[in-house]
């Protein structure tokens, strides 16, 4: 096993401590009222079946031979990619697998699966983007059916995207103190002279305000072809209105996180061009209402980045979605939503929560994980740049360059998530 430098489970702590709404958190009942029906009932299913072995063994054989028939791989939204099959004939022969009744077969997509027990297996070859596996199990008790859609990363390579959050401080410093250059400013100078050693390209997610008298209708557009220039590596993209409060669009109606980021949105295109503007990939503290999820893909936002850590009992910055993909996504790179047609990504690394000896040790071990090596979510927050922030990090750019230098040497590409799918060629 892997040692782990002892100062790793502080900043654990500290990370969970940082990123937790106390007076918004739901409780364990309230989160399953907020699951679709079916998924309730399934997992009520799930509960009486476990209790019934023990009570009411007969009961239990019939419920077996009778049962319902459940895909468990992969998960519906799963995004697949070269680590998860076998590429063959321009296709990704893949596994399926899952649980149907005793003494009946079982069809996959067509085709008849292996059976062992209350298992079946099954293979099955994507040939595009999205594909529905349907498996139809048939005995004397009846037919069942469960279908699930997944996603096929096609053009799938290693690569990373590098995401930094709470962005105001850099604008305010530029517009007060009037540089010939953008890069007078030594925190977009530093992201440029990592851009330029390694091919990095950011996303800054800005604020509208810094809540002290700046706002971004005070920023100058004689900046603008600067920014056009280096858009290829630097961009910009809409985070909150301010950093305070915590958690602003948590419980709050999808329209006033629309307007905010029509304000934001509109102020980038003023002074930085339609090339410099992104769609977000993180909105502040990672929680919006679901409602607000296809108005953002509307907008153009194709991917959603949070943590999806269990913190107190509770799923947070998941942006509100159920506990069963909460925890898929704890444990995967990607995750579509087909409602809203997002994709969810799972964040790998928070530099200014990751000490320099502790950069490696976080990153690495993805790399062993089929599920977890094909896309490096790299992220990290402005304030801890700035000398006069009360948590300030004098080697925070030291710690992105330990990371980056890192994925480059294991040969991960610089991306953008809204380009391509998450950032994959095509
Ligand atoms: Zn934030």
């Amino acid at each position: 096993m892997r040692k782990i430098p002892a100062g790793i489970y502080k900043w654990e702590l500290k990370v969970i401590a940082e990123s937790r709404c106390k007076d918004s958190i739901m409780t364990g009942d309230e989160k399953m009222k907020e699951l679709p029906k079916t998924r309730r009932d399934f997992m009520k299913t799930t509960a009486a079946g476990a209790a019934g072995i023990i009570l009411a063994r007969p009961k239990i054989l019939s419920a077996q031979a009778s049962g319902a028939i459940r895909i468990e791989e992969p998960f519906h939204g799963a995004v697949l990619n070269r680590r998860h099959g076998k590429p063959v004939g321009g296709g990704l022969k893949i596994k399926v697998s899952g649980q149907a009744p005793l003494n009946g077969r079982v069809i996959v997509n067509g085709s008849p699966a292996r059976r062992d027990g209350t298992k079946f297996t099954s293979e099955i070859i994507l040939r595009q983007k999205q594909t529905e596996i349907a498996a139809v199990s048939e005995n004397n008790f009846g037919r069942g059916e469960h279908r699930v859609q997944v996603i096929w990363d096609m053009h799938s390579q290693a690569r990373y995207r590098f995401s930094i959050d709470d962005n105001s401080f850099f604008l305010r410093d530029i517009a007060k103190n009037n540089y010939a250059s953008l890069f007078d400013c030594f925190y977009l100078k530093n992201l440029r002279g990592l851009h330029s050693k390694y091919g990095t390209r950011f996303v800054l997610n800005i604020y509208y305000t810094t809540e002290d008298g700046f706002e971004l209708p005070q920023f100058p557009d004689r900046y603008k072809n600067q920014w056009q220039d280096n858009s290829d590596w630097l961009k910009l993209a809409f985070h909150a209105y301010a950093n305070k409060p915590d958690c602003p669009y948590q419980n709050v109606p999808a329209s006033k996180l629309m307007a905010d980021f029509d304000r934001v949105a509109e102020q980038i295109i003023r002074f930085a061009s339609e090339q410099t503007y992104s769609p977000p990939t993180v909105i502040h503290w990672g929680m919006v209402q679901p409602e607000a999820l296809k108005p953002l893909y509307e907008r153009g936002v194709r991917v959603l980045s949070g943590y999806f850590r269990r913190q107190g009992g509770v799923w947070n910055v998941n942006y509100l979605i159920d506990d069963i993909r909460s925890e898929y996504m704890s444990r995967h790179d990607a995750l579509m939503d087909f409602e809203s047609g997002i994709v969810f990504s799972r964040v790998d690394i928070v530099c200014n929560s990751t000490p320099v000896d502790g950069i490696i040790p976080t990153l690495e071990p993805l790399t062993k994980d089929p599920n977890q090596a094909e896309i490096m979510d790299i992220f990290t927050h402005e304030q801890y740049f700035w000398p006069f922030y009360s948590n300030y990090l004098p080697d925070h750019f030291k710690r992105l360059g330990v990371a980056i230098r890192w994925l480059t040497e294991n040969g991960y590409k610089p991306v953008f998530f809204h380009e391509g799918f998450l950032g994959g060629r095509g």
